[in-house]
């Protein structure tokens, strides 16, 4: 049978971290198995959804490839299908409506944890074949005794225990249909065959279950993914990482960097660190998800990136730092060497706009010196950064072997450690201590920015005295 599976987002927020692993999981398992990967949009919740939201979530799981087999739908938009499936389940008898007013449940719910019992209902109307009317909800009658056995493909056999659910509400007493109801009959109907969530869900697997079977659906595949958390083992939130896709988007990290990522939170592969969409579709195996809870680690992502980033052809790197180099306005185009600067310059930080902040000094004036470096290196180094502007200006060959070799004679002649020499004319070139090899750095400008580089670190020293 083909395997179809969903991604069921409710739209009240934007599209985080756990929800597009959620999606890459279901779409990578719809993927390899020659099937159909669906989105659903939950937004029954109409105080809460909005379709800002709704858009946020299906762009940023286009941007990173997850794209449905078949426009998403909206539960907003599908009542009358549950509107039939209600009626067939009256029909057969396995739901009854319920006149219990708040007050009673309440009264009920707490003398039941009085007791220490969990509280549920305890079905007063049950058998009393009560009619519809404004005040009545529509409950679904569970099985009392006996166990609910799912399988699990991630967490193995799942038991519960009937006498643990209650009779759920399927209908409010406005007659909308509750949250548990609409996605299964919206797996129903939309012929799903997979579902892939998070453990939240799983207690409301027994419940929806129960649901299928007083409607005779057909039972699914379920598999339970462990909760993403943080570097503080917390379920992860805005509390403890940046949990936006867009945000890291906005910081540079790769799309495919993120998929990178997303596999392997509760996933792994022998040593295998890097997997581009492809090699997820060959190699990921829904078994082989953990139960443990997966920690989301910002430092190994900064590495995932820069692997991803280090495999883009120098074209593609570029065309990927454009829109960074523009949104902190550096004109690379000012300068006819831009291509140099930025193969020299493009690992210098895991993310696009990182490097793109390192690329301002190559592009324009360096306004000021980082002040620990200013402090340890440039003070007291006059006398050095004359003599190897002297040595610089003695070149004929303006390159970086030329300069290099220049470097070494003045490091001889003043005989003094490399960072001595170094760190000051770096300093003043760039204006930190964090730069290529110098002199590859010096080569990327020619000696009339040089001269000026110096001359502007001899005037800051020569006025900070
Ligand atoms: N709408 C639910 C959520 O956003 C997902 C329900 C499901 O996957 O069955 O958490």
């Amino acid at each position: 049978m083909t395997k179809v599976t969903r991604f069921a987002p409710s739209p009240t927020g934007t599209l985080h971290i756990g929800g597009v692993r959620t999606a890459l999981f279901n779409y990578v398992y719809a993927k390899q198995n020659k099937g159909k990967f669906l989105i659903r949009v939950e937004d029954t919740d109409a105080e809460r959804s909005t379709r800002e939201y709704e858009e946020n979530i299906l762009k940023g799981l286009s941007d990173i490839g997850i794209n449905p087999d078949e426009p998403p739908v909206r539960q907003s938009e599908r009542s009358e299908l549950y509107q039939k499936a209600v009626e067939q389940i009256i029909e057969s008898g396995k739901a009854y409506y319920c006149n219990c007013s708040k007050e009673r449940l309440d009264e009920m719910r707490a003398e039941q944890q009085s007791k220490g019992l969990k509280p549920q209902y305890d079905g007063k109307c049950r058998n009393l074949n009560l009619k519809p009317d404004s005040s009545t909800v529509l409950r679904l009658k569970t099985p009392r005794d006996g166990e609910l056995i799912f399988h699990d493909l991630v967490r193995g056999e799942v038991i519960f225990q009937n006498s643990e659910l209650d009779d759920l509400i399927l209908l409010r007493s406005d007659g909308s249909p509750t949250y548990h109801l609409c996605n299964v009959i919206d797996d129903y109907e939309q012929k799903v065959t997979t579902v892939v969530r998070g453990e939240d869900h799983l207690s409301n697997t027994p419940r929806q279950i129960h649901i299928q079977q007083a409607l005779d659906y057909p039972s699914l595949e379920y598999a339970h993914l462990p909760m993403v958390l943080g570097q503080d083992k917390k379920r992860l939130s805005k509390r403890n990482a940046v949990t936006s896709l867009q945000d890291y988007f906005n910081q540079g990290y790769l799309e495919s960097s993120m998929i990178n990522m997303l596999a392997r939170l509760g996933w792994s592969k022998g040593d295998k660190e890097i997997f581009y969409l492809d090699d997820l579709i060959s190699d990921f195996r829904i078994q082989e998800v953990q139960k443990a809870g997966a920690i989301f680690d910002s430092v190994k992502l900064d590495w995932i990136n820069n692997h991803h980033l280090a495999a883009l052809s120098f074209d593609d790197f570029k065309a990927k730092l454009i829109p960074f180099l523009d949104s902190i306005d550096i004109d690379f185009t000012q300068k006819t060497n831009s291509d140099e600067i930025i193969q020299a310059m493009r690992s210098s930080k895991p993310t696009l706009l990182g490097v793109a902040k390192d690329l301002i000094p190559y592009f324009s004036k360096v306004e000021s010196y980082d002040e620990k470096a200013a402090k340890k290196f440039l003070s007291g180094s006059e006398s050095v950064l004359e003599f190897v502007q002297r040595k610089l200006n003695s070149l004929e060959v303006w390159n970086e072997e030329s300069i290099d070799h220049a470097l070494n004679e003045a490091q001889t002649s003043l005989s003094l450690p490399t960072p001595k020499l170094n760190q000051p004319i770096r300093i003043a070139m760039t204006g930190s201590t964090q730069s290529p090899s110098l002199g590859l750095t010096l080569s990327l400008f020619d000696l009339a920015e040089v001269n000026n580089r110096i001359d502007a670190a001899l005037e800051y020293l020569a006025n900070s005295n």
